[in-house]
C-alpha cells in the first residue's frame, strides 16, 4: 500500500490561486533530497530537475499547486464579508460550507458561507461569509483585510475504510502527489531523458503557470496531470471517465488536442505493462496543457486526468488505485522516453 501522508499534508495546506506558498514550501521540502535542482518562474511555479547531469530529451511532468478558493472582496459594516471567486466554484456548492480565512500574518480563522437567496438564483454576490464578527471594526481587529484568501476548511479523510480519499484540494494536489511519487519511484541514473517535475501556480484562474513555467523550461515533451469529474455511467460516445478505472488520456479538451503520437505512445506503454487507462474528452474545460503545448514552435503535450467526484467542492474524492496506476504508468513512460522515441514523436513526414 502506498504512503499517502504527503497527500494529507498537501490537501490540508492553504493554497488558492496566487497564494500557493504553503504548497510550494511542502513540495520544496520533500523534493530537496530527491532532486538536484529547484528553481522558480516569475509567478512562483516550482521547477524541479531530477538529475542535473542528465542528457536526452527534456521531459516535464506538470501538476498545478493551486486550489479553487476565494479572496475577501469587501468588509461590510455589519461584519459580514463579500467574496471574489478564484476558479470555478458553483455558489450553490459553497453555501453552508466551512471556510478557512488566512490573513497576511498567517493567522487562520473559520468562517461559514450562507445566503438568504433561493439556491436556484444564486450568484457569488449573494454569498455572505460570517467569521463571527458583528462589525467591520471587529473584522479588522481580527487582522482580516480586503485581499486576504479563503479556502474550504475540510481536513483530508478516508471514506469508511474504503480507501477512497476526500480532500478540499484534490484538484490538483493529487497531481502534485503523483509527480513526487514518480520521482521517488525512479532511479535517476538509468533514465535516458532529462526529467523535470513542474508544480504550477494559478491554473484555476486561467492556466497562468502552465505558460510561464513551460516558457522558462522549454521542454521537448509535456505531460500534464490534472483531475475532472467522473461519469457515473459509461457514456454513449465511447469517451469514459469512470471512477477507479484508471487514469484518463485526454484526446481533446477545450484548449488543446492531445499530441496524437504522444497519446498513442502512452497508450502503447499502458498496454505493454497491463495498466488500465481510459480515453477522455474534456468538453467543458482545459488544463495547463493548453498554454504549455503552444510554447515556442509548439511542444508535444498530453493531459492525463484522474477521475474524481465532487470536483471544486469542499469534498473532492479520489480513488487511490487511479493515483497509484498513474504513478506506474508515468514511470514506464519516462523510462522509455529517449532521443529515438522523442524523434519518432516529432517525425512529421
Ligand atoms: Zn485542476
Amino acid at each position: 500500500m502506498k504512503d499517502f501522508s504527503l497527500l494529507v499534508e498537501l490537501n490540508n495546506a492553504h493554497g488558492p490561486s496566487g497564494r500557493e506558498d504553503e504548497v510550494r514550501q511542502i513540495l520544496s521540502g520533500v523534493l530537496n533530497p530527491i532532486v538536484d535542482d529547484i528553481s522558480f518562474d516569475g509567478l512562483g511555479s516550482l521547477i524541479a530537475r531530477f538529475n542535473r547531469h542528465a542528457t536526452g530529451p527534456k521531459v516535464a511532468v506538470v501538476a498545478h499547486m493551486d486550489e479553487v478558493g476565494f479572496l475577501i472582496r469587501e468588509i461590510r459594516n455589519d461584519g459580514l464579508l463579500k467574496l471574489f471567486k478564484l476558479g470555478g466554484i458553483d455558489p450553490k456548492v459553497a453555501v453552508n460550507s466551512e471556510i478557512e480565512v488566512k490573513t497576511r500574518c498567517g493567522n487562520k480563522f473559520t468562517g461559514l458561507i450562507w445566503t438568504d437567496k433561493p439556491l436556484a438564483e444564486l450568484s457569488i454576490d449573494d454569498l455572505w461569509l460570517d467569521v463571527g464578527a458583528c462589525s467591520r471594526e471587529e473584522v479588522i481587529t481580527m487582522g482580516i483585510q480586503i485581499g486576504d484568501s479563503a479556502v474550504f476548511a475540510t481536513r483530508h479523510f478516508e471514506l469508511n475504510n474504503s480507501g477512497v480519499m476526500i480532500g478540499k484540494a484534490m484538484d490538483d494536489r493529487i497531481g502534485c502527489w503523483v509527480g513526487v511519487e514518480l520521482l521517488r519511484s525512479l532511479d535517476k541514473q538509468s533514465l535516458a531523458c532529462d526529467l523535470y517535475f513542474v508544480a504550477t501556480v494559478q491554473e484555476e484562474v486561467g492556466t497562468k503557470g502552465g505558460k510561464t513555467a513551460i516558457e522558462q523550461l522549454n521542454p521537448d515533451i509535456v505531460i500534464v496531470l490534472d483531475v475532472a469529474t467522473a461519469k457515473h455511467l459509461e457514456v454513449k460516445s465511447g469517451a469514459q471517465r469512470l471512477f477507479g478505472q484508471g487514469p484518463c488520456l485526454v484526446v481533446a479538451d477545450k484548449m488543446a488536442l492531445g499530441h496524437y503520437s504522444l497519446l498513442n505512445y502512452v497508450s502503447d506503454v499502458a498496454n505493454e505493462f497491463g495498466i488500465g487507462v481510459q480515453r477522455d474528452f474534456l468538453a467543458g474545460g482545459g488544463t495547463d496543457n493548453g498554454p504549455a503545448t503552444l510554447v515556442g514552435s509548439g511542444i508535444a503535450g498530453l493531459a492525463i486526468i484522474l477521475p474524481v467526484r465532487n470536483c471544486h467542492s469542499a469534498y473532492t474524492q479520489v480513488n487511490p488505485n487511479d493515483a497509484i496506476s498513474c504513478v506506474k504508468l508515468l514511470s514506464h513512460v519516462v523510462t522509455q522516453l529517449d532521443e529515438r522515441q522523442t524523434a519518432h514523436l516529432y517525425s512529421y513526414c
